[in-house]
């Protein structure tokens, strides 16, 4: 059996060593058109920021070291031109000097990973505008910045898009001495995110002084003798000095080779394959960012750029080639970033995401402590939590905070794996001592708010779409001293310790909207109004979610 995989980082060198573990007679070709296999693409930006000092550190294998350890004949600088379906060949070109070859194969993977999307500004060309894909292009980067910091003045990056990848080098270059500005043609930083929980990271980022630039489409760079590059240029006008560019609006599946060889490419561009990873062509397979896969929540074929994925997908392969039938279950799109102090996860489907398939969806928010209150230290995690309203089926969990972000949204996705629903998160069992957690763990009272809501205990009220009109009564139920720092304009202020004796000063023709700080206590007082005949809904995620929104809507009158 002889294998030939294209590309060898996550996916390609994943399925090379799965195969040699598997049969310690195959043959096994690894392709490579960069210079480096099996490198952290992850890493980068943090050797850019000098977070990762070495740069050998990104090097996970070399050439060497995988004939060494799995006997892999790894060919870097060898580049796969075209694919004979028909007679099992590959054209490839040896970069060292131009010449080609054939490699026949048995079984083909195709690994190629995907390439930066360049969006079509005048001006991408010029020196000091870059996209970060490989090593040689962190180089490029590393090698700019020093160069135009030697000039003296603080050098200013502009970023274009403001996905995980643009944020995490806004950090890195903030971390450098730079002036950052993201430049967004979304209104959101973050897209997987739905644009509430987006703001607290769009907050961190301007709290340690990168400017945020929402709904500007980049058109062109302009010359200007004051910047290295030159002036970025968004089509509503507004220019922007930039010493370095960074374009980082995406990814598109390398697949250009695929589909010229009768491989079936689907609408993202992406390699179609079935569920054990096969394409439309016999013995030929593809895994990572250059296939789409089915995403289980929203349905249709996705193309879901993602580490964990492609590793998996590769393994998968080698799996199937030597006949043990894995079927790849789909790409929830589980996915984390940090930005200076906040973590920010998502799993499985936001809800504009939902809205798009016209799928039911309901969401809750909440504010817990990332462990016990009373053990130093404890970080609020602001959490939404999707669910199907008609059967209580887990479908997303948005996460933003600081430490323990990235342990719930891990549960949930393992929940929305299993299939489970808001009741079952309620019954998880999961660790805790205070320095780690609480005795209800936030997965587990994010199970709570949504059962309470799906059994009719409480309703609640959408935080990013208030209620308004005369028939709702905004009520506070926090404490005098919280609401001193801040209200909602015209609701009236009963504290939740005061409630059962003034429920008199009420309105019972009208429908209470209640809030507090998280949406704890206001629960409470909705249970408690309704049973003593109030029509009540119950803010959800409270004060603390309306400040992320209410500059998007108008005001309870
Ligand atoms: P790649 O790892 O990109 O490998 C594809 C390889 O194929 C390339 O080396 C390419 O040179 C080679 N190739 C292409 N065409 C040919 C050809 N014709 N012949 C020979 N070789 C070819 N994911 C996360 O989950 N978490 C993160 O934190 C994260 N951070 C990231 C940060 C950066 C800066 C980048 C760029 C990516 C990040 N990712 C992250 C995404 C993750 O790295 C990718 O999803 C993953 O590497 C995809 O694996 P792959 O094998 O499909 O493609």
């Amino acid at each position: 059996m002889k294998i030939v995989i294209i590309g060898g980082v996550a996916g390609g060198a994943s399925a090379a060593a799965r195969a040699r573990r598997l049969s310690e007679s195959a043959e096994i070709v690894l392709l490579e058109k960069g210079g480096f296999v099996s490198f952290a693409n992850c890493g980068l930006p943090y050797h850019v920021g000098g977070e990762i000092v070495e740069r050998n550190a990104l090097l996970l294998q070399t050439p060497e070291s995988l004939h060494a350890r799995f006997n892999l004949d790894v060919r870097v600088r060898h580049e796969a031109l075209s694919i004979d379906p028909q007679g099992q060949t590959v054209e490839v070109k040896r970069h060292e000097d131009g010449s080609t070859y054939r490699e026949s194969y048995d079984q083909l993977v195709l690994s190629m990973g995907a390439n930066p999307l360049i969006p079509p500004i005048e001006g991408r060309g010029r020196d000091g505008v870059f996209s970060l894909r490989d090593l040689e292009d962190m180089d490029r980067i590393i090698a700019w910045t020093s160069q135009v910091a030697l000039k003296g003045t603080p050098s200013r990056a502009i970023i274009v898009g403001a996905g995980f990848i643009g944020l995490e080098m806004a950090e890195q270059l903030h971390r450098l001495g730079m002036k950052v500005t993201v430049v967004e043609a979304a209104d959101q930083v973050l897209p997987p995110l739905d644009w509430e929980m987006a703001r607290l990271v769009e907050a961190e980022l301007q709290d340690n002084d990168v400017q945020v630039v929402l709904s500007e489409f980049v058109s062109r760079i302009a010359d200007s003798p004051d910047a290295a590059v030159g002036n970025v240029v968004t089509q509503s006008g507004k220019t922007f000095p930039a010493d370095l560019i960074i374009l980082s609006v995406g990814v598109r599946p390398n697949s250009a080779i695929a589909a010229t060889a009768g491989i079936d490419v689907g609408s993202t561009g992406g390699i179609q394959v079935d569920e054990h990873l096969h394409t439309n062509c016999q013995n030929i397979w593809a895994v990572g960012d250059v296939i789409e896969t089915p995403h289980p929540i929203l349905g249709g074929s996705m193309m879901i750029p993602l580490g964990g994925p492609a590793n998996r997908q590769g393994r998968i392969v080698a799996d199937n080639i030597f006949g043990r039938s894995v079927v790849y279950r789909g790409t929830l799109g589980t996915a984390i970033v940090r930005v200076f102090n906040v973590v920010a996860a998502v799993t499985g489907a936001s809800t504009k995401a939902l809205e798009r398939t016209d799928q039911p969806n309901q969401s809750v928010f909440l504010h817990p402590g990332s462990h016990a209150g009373y053990y130093p230290g404890a970080q609020t995690i602001a959490m939404k939590l999707t669910f199907d309203p008609d059967n209580g089926r887990v479908l997303g969990l948005q996460a933003v905070g600081g430490d323990g972000v990235d342990k719930r949204v891990d549960v949930v996705a393992t929940a929305i794996a299993a299939g489970m629903t808001v009741d079952d998160l309620v019954e998880l069992e999961l660790c805790y001592a205070p320095p780690f957690g609480s005795a209800k763990d936030p997965v587990n009272l994010a199970g709570m708010v949504a059962q309470n809501v799906l059994r009719g205990l409480v309703q609640n009220a959408d935080p990013t779409a208030l209620p308004l009109g005369d028939q709702f009564y905004y009520l506070d139920v926090r404490s005098s001293q919280e609401r001193a720092k801040g209200a909602l304009p015209m609701s009236a202020h009963i504290p939740l310790d005061e409630l059962r004796g003034r429920q008199n000063e009420l309105p019972k023709d009208k429908t209470l909207v209640v809030y507090c700080q998280s949406g704890q206590r206001s629960y409470n007082a909705c249970r408690l109004l309704s049973q003593n005949g109030f029509d009540c809904l119950n803010l959800s995620g409270a004060y603390k979610t309306w400040l992320l929104t209410r500059d998007r809507q108008s005001l309870p009158v």
